[in-house]
C-alpha cells in the first residue's frame, strides 16, 4: 500500500480493519477480512495515507501518525511474551553460535554494548538492541537457535529493527 513495490507477504506487515473501520495490526496474519500490506519501514508506514489506496486503508492522517508507534509497541510486546519472565539471563558470549540471538538493553553503556555486539557477531549471533522493560530490565537475554521460540522472535526483531531506524536501510 505505501511505496507499491512487490515483496514475499512473510517479508510485510498485514492490517485489516476491524468492525468499526479501525486499523488493526494483523500480526500472525490470519486475521479475516481485506488485508493491506506495508513494508516494515518507517517511510512506508507514515507516508501510506498519501496515495490513494493508503487513504482508504488509513482514511486519516492521525491515523497514519500513530501507525509505527502502534506496531512498534504490538512487536515488543510480541518479543517480551515469546520470551516470558524467567529465562537464564546470564550472557555467555563465549557459548554464543552461529543463529542464536542476543538481545541487549539499548540503555547499557555505549562501550560495554559495542564489544558485547562485536563479540556475539564475531561467533554468527544476531544481536539487537531493545529497550530495558522487553527484558524485565535484566541485561541482556540469549535464545538458542535450537530454540522454538527462534524463528517468531527473528521475525518481530527484524520488524522491529528496520521499523525503529528512520529511513535508514537496513
Ligand atoms: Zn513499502
Amino acid at each position: 500500500v505505501g511505496c507499491r513495490k512487490t515483496f514475499p507477504k512473510r517479508e510485510l506487515l498485514r492490517f485489516v480493519h476491524n468492525g468499526s473501520g479501525a486499523v488493526m495490526f494483523d500480526e500472525a496474519q490470519r486475521l479475516p477480512g481485506r488485508g493491506y500490506y506495508l513494508c516494515p519501514q518507517h517511510d512506508c508506514l507514515s507516508n501510506a495515507w498519501k496515495n490513494r489506496k493508503g487513504k482508504a486503508f488509513l482514511k486519516d492522517e492521525e491515523t497514519a501518525r500513530r501507525l509505527v508507534p502502534s506496531v512498534l509497541e504490538s512487536l515488543l510486546g510480541s518479543v517480551e511474551r515469546i520470551l516470558g519472565g524467567s529465562g537464564n539471563t546470564t550472557i555467555a558470549v563465549e557459548d554464543l553460535r552461529t543463529g542464536d540471538i542476543l538481545l541487549i538493553r539499548e540503555d547499557m553503556p555505549e562501550a560495554g554494548r559495542c564489544s558485547l555486539s562485536e563479540s556475539a557477531r564475531t561467533r554468527g549471533a544476531d544481536v539487537f538492541d531493545v529497550p530495558p522493560g522487553v527484558l524485565n530490565w535484566s541485561e541482556g537475554r540469549v535464545i538458542k537457535h535450537d530454540s522454538p521460540k527462534i524463528s517468531p522472535m527473528l521475525r518481530n526483531l527484524r520488524f522491529y529493527e528496520r521499523l525503529s531506524s528512520k529511513g535508514r536501510e537496513l
